[in-house]
């Protein structure tokens, strides 16, 4: 896995504009606190098996379109900067791709809250608020608590998150897949916002999650394009509270629109 600091075709294929709004949801999501010096996000090669993500040690805060990689779904890096390695956990994302066609942005999160319900028994995160409907079919444990570092822990762990968009790694994190950089910062954001939700509701007493009924009525009200528009609304309000932050550099600001 030597880095090539060639530039292939598949690495023309991923914009600048895509390579921005990569490097905007890293700076967002850390902001949030759901990266820290921990955690990845990639971004599809569209039409390769390869993908895109930013380097092992580089700090979340700071990730800059100019020093993502190009990685093979088999760990090949096809560019990089002369100093940058993938995280060791790249096979997370490597095998959600191989095994989705539908997603093209892959999470690796440490979000506090929604790790506590990896932490106790008989207790699960569900969806309750009107917004978690991507989890409303529940949220899988996977039970191998460490670093996913092999092709066969990533396939594991794919299997374990089968078509959903989250997947919980037991005393570790959370593991969120979706069609787009935009798409998965909103899940992102809202899975942690749920986890926190359920905390918050289970002091005041038994918490009670949406209803098969209640779920059928919200997906009939935000149907796909509903969501895409939220998405994008969420989106926004972030970059903004980003720029404002000095978080994203003014001369991204057009490609994240
Ligand atoms: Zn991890």
């Amino acid at each position: 896995m030597q880095p090539d600091v060639s530039t292939t075709a598949s690495t023309a294929a991923t914009s600048e504009r895509d390579r921005k709004q990569l490097a905007a949801c890293v700076r967002l999501l850390h902001m949030e606190g759901l990266l820290t010096y921990n955690g990845h996000v990639s971004l599809r090669v569209p039409g390769s098996d390869a993908f895109v993500i930013h380097a092992l040690v580089d700090s979340r805060s700071e990730i800059s379109p100019e020093r993502l990689l190009t990685v093979t779904f088999d760990g090949d890096v096809l560019d990089a900067p002369q100093d940058a390695r993938p995280p060791s956990e790249y096979p997370i994302h490597a095998e959600i791709y191989r095994a989705r066609d539908d997603v093209g942005a892959v999470a690796h999160v440490h979000s506090e809250h929604a790790i506590a319900f990896t932490l106790v028994e008989g207790i699960e995160l569900r969806a309750l608020r009107c917004d978690a409907l991507d989890w409303a079919d529940g949220v899988p444990i996977h039970v191998d608590p460490t670093r996913i570092k092999t092709a066969e822990q990533g396939r594991a762990l794919s299997a374990t998150l089968g078509a959903g968009s989250a997947a919980l790694l037991r005393a570790h994190g959370a593991v969120l897949a979706a069609p787009s950089v935009i798409e998965l910062f909103k899940i992102c954001v809202q899975f942690e916002e749920n986890a926190r939700a359920q905390l918050l509701a289970s002091r005041l007493g038994q918490v009670a999650p949406l209803t098969d009924a209640e779920l059928t009525a919200l997906r009939e009200s935000h149907p796909p394009e509903f969501r895409a528009h939220y998405a994008r609304k969420i989106w926004r309000y972030y970059v903004s509270q980003g720029r404002a932050a000095g978080i994203i550099p003014e001369d991204w600001v057009e490609d994240l629109q």
